[in-house]
């Protein structure tokens, strides 16, 4: 088949390379320069900057997905486990390190609460049966139905698990701290969700970014897209860069051509890559539209984020590769963000420095850092140039405090990317960053589907579909839907 994958992030790069080792001839299409989509590369005066993802977690999901290939990450890229794999800085200053060895995070948690290690211990046991079960039964597979979600192994598996129950009932069941609390609930946010309202499940991230470990490519996220990409050119796909498709021609519930800015490409199947409202609501006539605009205005959109591209002349000894400032009222700030009726630019807000200078020469020159500072927005806000340096003074303040040094007075790169980026750049509706959050009722089945439902020879890849947000999972959702292509041809009538 002539398949056209509309966008090169991460779930257009994996499925182009799948569908081409298969036979197919593959063209993608991309509106930017680079690809990557949200993995996008920002430098300036010998300062890289990684614009999205810095975690490399599941170091497993990108085996499996380079297995597809015969070939292995350490092909194309090292992987370097860091330690200690973050740092914390709770609101009233303590300072923890989480350590890739368990003994020492259990020594920690002793710290935090009286039999802090063993319960810890328990927690993470019972994360990795269920991460263990997770990737069996649930995440590599595709939901057609509830009752096939329901009836899966998965949640019953001697689990004892409650499906209605939200993460943060089940941690507060298990520890009475507030820093045990916050170390086990942080993680959600990679699910741009709120602990208060992701099931337990989801509990596996402590599993990933505990016992698993954080790792760091050599040569930062963008060594892993320059990667995905090599690979793509090497089974044979056509890139087509700097290229928006405007529409798709759907003749007797088809789609037969995709229009772009430059011209018009034949098609016999087409895999959408790029945001999935913003290819239903803009390119795709409302009659063919698998849902409709309300569906999408009623979502649960996980954040947008406000993030700063900082470089500076010097090195910030106090912070790590990843430093999380946790602030001590956090709960009653996930409002803001979940709840567009409370939502607005957060006052004293939880937030991210990644520092890649630490780990990686490429990074930026010697004797410098590179800082990518995130803190979270609720998507849809009014966006402004005051808000922007509100916010960036805010936390500035507020790091210099922890830091106890000057650092505004040091920046030699300064770039801020917000909600009105994300929509320019990425199309990204109402300027989400991840795209939908894992609610209950926004996981697995119920989150938007691999194939169109009115469409026979339309697809999707991507955070918005199963099994969600994070680079691993845009690779399992496009291993989804190559299965799937293999198994119908494309037709799903
Ligand atoms: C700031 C930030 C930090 C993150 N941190 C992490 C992390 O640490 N670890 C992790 O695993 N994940 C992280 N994520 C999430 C992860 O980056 C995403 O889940 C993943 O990259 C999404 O990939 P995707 O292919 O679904 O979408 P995208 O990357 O958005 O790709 C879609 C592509 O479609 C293109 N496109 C859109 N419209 C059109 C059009 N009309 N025509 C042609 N092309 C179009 C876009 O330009 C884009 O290139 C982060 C994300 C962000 C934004």
């Amino acid at each position: 088949m002539r398949i056209i994958v509309i966008g090169a992030g991460f779930g257009g790069l994996s499925a182009a390379s799948l569908f081409s080792r298969d036979g197919h001839q593959v063209t993608v299409i991309e509106k930017n320069e680079l690809p990557g989509g949200r993995a996008s590369v920002y430098s300036e005066n010998d300062f890289n900057f990684d614009m999205g993802p810095s975690w490399y977690l599941m170091p497993d999901i990108y085996e499996n997905y380079f297995a597809e290939f015969g070939k292995k990450p350490e092909d194309y890229y090292e992987l370097k486990k860091l330690d200690p794999s973050y740092r914390v800085f709770f609101g009233d200053k303590k300072v923890v390190d989480i350590s890739p060895s368990l003994e020492k995070n259990y020594e920690l948690f002793d710290t935090f609460e009286e039999n802090g290690g063993e319960k810890l211990k328990n927690y993470l046991e019972s994360a990795g049966e269920m991460y263990e079960s997770s990737v069996k039964e649930m995440l590599y597979k595709d939901f057609t139905s509830v009752s096939d979600f329901l009836s899966g192994k998965l949640l019953f598996k001697g689990m004892k698990l409650n499906i209605l129950e939200s993460l943060d009932h089940f941690v507060n069941k298990r520890f009475d701290s507030d820093e045990a609390r916050k170390v086990l609930e942080y993680s959600i946010g990679f699910l741009g969700s709120s602990p208060q309202k992701t099931p337990s499940m989801y509990h596996i991230m402590s599993h990933i970014d505990m016992t698993m470990g954080v790792f760091y490519p050599e040569g930062g996220m963008r060594k892993v897209v320059s990667s995905m990409y090599d690979l793509a050119v090497e089974q044979g796909v056509d890139f087509k860069f700097n290229e928006p498709v405007k529409s798709l021609e759907i003749q007797e519930k088809k789609v037969n051509k995709v229009i772009t800015s430059n011209g018009e490409y034949d098609c016999d199947m087409v895999l959408v890559n790029a945001d999935y409202a913003h290819s239903e609501i803009d390119l795709i006539p409302d009659k063919h539209q698998s849902y409709s605009n309300k569906y999408w205005e009623t979502r649960v959109m996980a954040p947008s984020a406000f993030v700063a591209y900082v470089g500076i002349d010097k090195v910030l000894d106090k912070l790590d590769h990843h430093n999380l400032f946790l602030q001590e009222d956090w709960s009653n700030k996930f409002d803001k963000l979940f709840d567009p009726k409370k939502a607005e630019w957060p006052d004293s807000p939880s937030y991210y420095v990644n520092i890649p200078s630490r780990t990686d020469s490429t990074a930026s020159p010697e004797g410098t850092d590179t800082l990518f500072i995130l803190v979270p927005l609720a998507p849809g806000l009014e966006d402004t140039e005051e808000k922007r340096e509100e916010l960036y003074n805010m936390i500035m303040n507020d790091l210099e405090e922890k830091v106890n040094e000057d650092i505004r007075g040091h920046v030699v790169v300064k770039r801020i990317f917000a909600l009105d980026d994300f929509k320019r750049r990425y199309n990204a509706y109402k300027g989400t960053a991840l795209g939908i959050s894992h609610t209950l009722r926004q996981t697995a089945v119920w989150r938007p589907a691999h194939k169109s439902k009115k469409v026979s020879n339309l697809f999707y890849s991507g955070q918005y579909t199963h099994p969600g947000i994070g680079v691993p999972m845009t690779l399992i959702s496009s291993q989804i839907v190559a299965e799937q292509i293999n198994g119908n041809n494309g037709d799903n009538k």
